[in-house]
């Protein structure tokens, strides 16, 4: 779904995403926000890759990211 608020110009840049992981989905959402249409691409049933959280029975079986590094970038350049 197109933003509305773009121009007609701006609604002719689109972008192919393969993956709906954090990274995929990291850029699906940056596409968007710099006026792309973005078309995220996923062959499993649901989001999330390695990062994903599902359930068994009773439990809830969290798989991925339990700290999320990387995410001040001042820290990065001492
Ligand atoms: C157990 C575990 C704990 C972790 N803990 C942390 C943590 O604490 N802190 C941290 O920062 N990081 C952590 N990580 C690492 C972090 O989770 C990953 O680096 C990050 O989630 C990778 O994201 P990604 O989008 O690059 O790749 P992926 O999550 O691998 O996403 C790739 C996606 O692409 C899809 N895909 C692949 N091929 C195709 C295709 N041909 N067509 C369509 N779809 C396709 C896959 O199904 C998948 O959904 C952890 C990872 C694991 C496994």
């Amino acid at each position: 779904m197109g933003n509305p608020n773009l121009q007609e110009k701006e609604m002719e840049k689109s972008i192919i995403i393969i993956g709906a992981g954090i990274a995929g989905l990291s850029a699906g959402c940056y596409a968007r926000m710099n006026g792309y249409q973005s078309h995220i691409f996923e062959h499993h049933t649901r989001p999330g890759g390695v990062a994903a959280t599902w359930k068994r029975k009773d439990y809830i079986i969290d798989g991925g990211i339990h700290w999320l590094m990387g995410n001040k970038p001042k820290e990065r350049d001492p």
